[in-house]
């Protein structure tokens, strides 16, 4: 996987409104959606609405509006789930699988925010 990127993957479809998706937040420029495969209770994927493959290639290549707009996205939907522990929820965990080592199956930037239950340690 490079840094080209492919825009028939199937995030830019639902990017572009080919291919539907459960909403949970949008804003300028990223759009927040339910997994269609939860692997916990609450699993939803967000992500930038730029032409980005990688986060190493969001974070070297996005305007500073667009990395604010995605982390403060992610912010607002853990926010909108409840999830904050600072704000009573029971935390969460947040993944980019990158690459083939990290597990990327979709070449469009993407972060997954797992809760809804105790999901256990990963890395110790
Ligand atoms: O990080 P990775 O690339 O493996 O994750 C891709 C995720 O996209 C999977 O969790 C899969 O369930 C999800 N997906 C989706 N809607 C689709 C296609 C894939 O939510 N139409």
């Amino acid at each position: 996987m490079g840094y080209d990127y492919d825009s028939d993957n199937i995030f830019a479809k639902i990017l572009r409104g080919e291919i539907p998706n459960d909403t949970v937040l949008e804003t300028a420029h990223s759009l927040a959606f339910n997994d269609i495969g939860p692997q916990a209770p609450v699993h939803v994927l967000v992500l930038p609405k730029g032409a980005y493959v990688t986060w190493d290639h969001f974070a070297a290549e996005a305007s500073a509006e667009e990395v604010m707009d995605f982390t403060r996205a992610i912010h607002a939907v853990i926010e909108k789930l409840g999830l904050d522990p600072a704000s009573g929820g029971g935390g969460y965990r947040l993944i980019m699988n990158t690459g083939p080592d990290g597990g990327q199956e979709v070449a469009h930037l993407h972060a997954h925010i797992l809760g809804g239950k105790d999901i256990g340690k990963m890395v110790s």
